[in-house]
């Protein structure tokens, strides 16, 4: 095992918020049951805005980012899992107040830790990661509330994006008909590859909202909020249903409360830092089942430990398509 490793560090000093590489000891990790060498993390929004101490993200400083992280039990005083088990860890306070994936060594509670499914890599998980993973569970939420492909399209606002993507790729491949909903046309071969049957400028439901619009969709996983949210919401048929797990637009939604009541559409709150371990396990299991790992790798782009500043950037310009895996270790 390593005994000293590199790793980010954000810290802060009255307002100013600095990221560094820096090398750290065994000796500097958080408390926990379980040290893991982490192979691969990832990128996803709410990295960038930890990065960029945009929003308050990071609750304890110094802090290392990087809210997920997959790789190889070193030492476990935890009886779930020993050395050389392969895990994976998705939120549960990564980056918030305990230190995240971007280092090489982590130290973590045991029963935070989903055991890498037999069919992914470390990198197959990190390119899924929790925009991945919260796709999935969105898709869950739409199924539960009765939205099936026989009761007419669904919408993915944020399509070129990490939730966005896997959730255009797993709807597809359950056979719904895909709307995919993207301010980067340019992206439209890339999300056809993915399964998305039409595709339709972010602008269409970028504007102010009416409160009931012509009916086009039984459903939508929506990672954009705002307008978009509320003009998802007031162009959902009867009965349909609406995931909402993301902001990339804004954190409001200035929606009428005619579609609740008018057509009995359900708004469905999708939340994944705490989200019980049954249905986590759930969740990765059906992501084994219904998302088609050939398209991972359409989806994902590889980075190292040093290039996260310029990532975090990146993706909150809206300028990364898919999902971006960091390569930390072996
Ligand atoms: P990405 O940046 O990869 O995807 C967001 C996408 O939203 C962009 O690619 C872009 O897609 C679109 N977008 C960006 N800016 C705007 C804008 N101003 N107006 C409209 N659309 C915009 O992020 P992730 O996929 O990692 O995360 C998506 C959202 O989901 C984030 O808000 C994140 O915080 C949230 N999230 C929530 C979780 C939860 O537990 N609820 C868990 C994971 C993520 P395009 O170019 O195709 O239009």
């Amino acid at each position: 095992m390593k005994s000293r490793f590199r790793a980010v560090l954000i810290t802060k000093d009255g307002s100013t918020q600095s990221v560094n590489d820096v090398e750290l000891g065994l000796e500097d990790l958080m408390e926990g049951d379980v040290t893991v060498a982490v192979a691969h993390s990832t990128v996803n929004y709410k990295d960038g805005l930890a990065i960029s101490g945009r929003s308050p993200v990071v609750r304890k400083f110094p802090m290392i980012p990087g809210i997920d992280l997959a790789g190889t039990v070193e030492t476990s005083t935890h009886a779930g899992f020993k050395p050389g088990d392969k895990v994976l860890v998705n939120g549960f306070g990564l980056s918030e107040t305990h230190y995240g994936g971007y280092s090489e060594m982590a130290r973590v509670k045991g029963e935070w830790l989903v055991p890498l499914p037999k069919a992914f890599t470390t990198a197959d998980a990190m390119a899924i990661g929790t925009a991945g993973y919260t796709a999935m569970l969105s898709v869950m939420a739409l199924e539960d509330a009765g939205v099936t492909p026989a009761k007419g399209p669904v919408v993915v606002t944020g399509a070129s994006g990490g939730v966005g993507s896997v959730a255009v790729a797993l709807l597809a491949k359950l056979g719904f008909h895909v709307i995919a909903s993207t301010g980067r046309t340019e992206e439209e071969a890339y999300l056809k590859s993915l399964g998305a049957k039409e595709i339709i400028p972010r602008s269409e439901l970028g504007g102010d909202p009416r409160p009931l619009s012509k009916e086009r969709w039984a459903g939508g996983v929506d990672s954009v909020g705002s307008k978009t949210l509320a003009n998802v919401i007031a162009a959902t048929q009867y009965g349909g249903a609406v995931a909402a797990c993301g902001l990339a637009q804004g954190l409001d939604c200035p929606v009428s409360v005619a579609p609740f009541i008018l057509r009995g559409v359900s708004l469905l709150g999708i939340e994944s830092v705490y989200m019980p371990m049954a249905r986590r396990l759930k969740a990765w299991e059906r992501l084994v089942r219904d998302l088609d790992v050939k398209k991972l790798e359409a989806i994902m782009r590889t980075i190292k430990l040093a290039d996260v500043r310029d990532a975090a950037e990146d993706i909150l310009a809206g300028k990364v398509r898919g999902r971006l895996i960091v390569e930390i270790g072996s």
